[in-house]
């Protein structure tokens, strides 16, 4: 028997959960299920999972809470599981250290795409592989060290900030990362939390990386969350 890796499902929803626990076993992961806040505060210690899929409406404790209560002594995974009505939910939950998101309803490849990623990032923050000095996906290339970024081997010129956040992006591939984090990175926690000079910089980046701004093929917008940068070639 190999050692598969643990997802545990925190959802009070019987058919979303069997749906997930069904697709997660077909793909050789183990699935455990927890259909309260109480029942899943007591697995984790005891099951150690590898990922923790979170939905934020549970009946006996706020998600944002339990996700608090993980963070105070564990830096596993979280992909937080959000309904329609909850976006302001979804964007604290991921300040607050959920790695992820993802909206129901959601199909299959996405939610084992939001899987891959996650624990990829978290043995990269574990040390256990070593971060490219290169990123490459469809044809964009970001060489971090020569800071360097081209486009199907043209030169892209980007300004310091444009190409912070270009490499802010890059390093959470496949990962959303909020407004007020990429605001907090580039310009520290005492920032004023404003999107549009932000907006005003992702027009700009993608006006020189996009060969189509309006529908982009490396950077997306998650609407009222933040951006998300294209997956590495070959790493999923
Ligand atoms: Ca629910």
């Amino acid at each position: 028997m190999p050692n598969r890796i643990k997802v545990l499902i925190i959802e009070d929803e019987n058919a979303i959960s069997n749906f997930i626990a069904a697709t997660l076993k077909a793909n050789d992961y183990t699935p455990l299920l927890a259909k309260t806040a109480g029942e899943a505060l007591s697995m984790i210690p005891s099951h150690c999972p590898d990922v923790i899929l979170l939905d934020l409406g549970l009946p006996d404790m706020d998600g944002i809470e339990i996700l608090k209560k993980i963070r105070e002594w564990s830096q596993v995974p979280v992909i937080v599981v959000s309904a329609r009505g909850e976006e302001g939910d979804k964007v604290e939950a991921l300040d607050l250290g959920a790695d992820d998101y993802i909206a129901k309803p959601f199909g299959t490849s996405e939610l084992l795409a939001r899987i891959r990623t996650a624990l990829r990032h978290s043995v990269q923050n574990s040390g256990n592989t070593h971060m490219g000095d290169v990123f490459a996906a469809k044809g964009l290339k970001i060489d971090f060290e020569k800071r360097k970024v081209t486009v199907d081997e043209n030169d892209v010129h980007l300004t310091q900030i444009e190409f912070k956040i270009v490499s802010l992006l890059a390093k959470s591939a496949g990962r959303v990362l909020t407004y007020d984090f990429i605001i907090t990175e580039l310009w520290g926690p005492y920032a004023i939390k404003d999107n549009q000079i932000l907006r005003v910089n992702m027009a700009n980046i993608r006006r020189k990386l996009e060969k189509n701004p309006a529908s982009p093929e490396y950077i997306f917008t998650e609407v009222g969350v933040g951006y998300r940068m294209i997956e590495e070639d070959n790493k999923s």
